[in-house]
């Protein structure tokens, strides 16, 4: 580290939307719940999500209502995804106190 010129530092980050729409755009994967490796699982959110977008926006006739059931179908999935190892880590075992929480956007 002391010897390079290009040495590169930044946090490990999850996404976490409090809406993953607004008006005619929704965001999936990625952009609206990235993972990190804090959890992992990146992939098979961004493809359910993508599946359950799809299929909502099939069954709907107005976007709104397939955003709003998009949005109630996976967050109990993301939300235990994103949590899952992140837990782990921010108090690992053997540790009385918690190390400073990743952070979040
Ligand atoms: C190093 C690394 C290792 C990983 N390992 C794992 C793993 O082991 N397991 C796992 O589950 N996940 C892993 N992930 C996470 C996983 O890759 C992502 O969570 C997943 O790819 C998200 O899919 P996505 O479709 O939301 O986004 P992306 O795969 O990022 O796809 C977004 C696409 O949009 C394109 N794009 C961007 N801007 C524009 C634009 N303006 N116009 C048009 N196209 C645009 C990009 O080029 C890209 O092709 C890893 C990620 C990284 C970086």
């Amino acid at each position: 580290m002391d010897t390079v010129d290009d040495f590169f530092l930044d946090s490990v980050t999850q996404v976490r939307m409090p809406s993953w729409s607004r008006g005619r755009i929704a965001v999936t994967g990625d952009a609206a719940y990235c993972a990190s490796p804090l959890s992992g699982m990146g992939t098979s959110l961004a493809l359910a999500g993508a599946y359950v977008l799809a299929g909502e926006l099939a069954h709907h006739a107005h976007h709104g209502d397939a955003f709003t059931r998009y949005e109630r179908v996976l967050r109990p999935y993301v939300t235990r995804a994103q949590h899952s190892r992140a837990r782990r880590l921010r108090r690992p075992p053997g540790r009385r106190h918690p190390r400073a929480p990743p952070r979040t956007v």
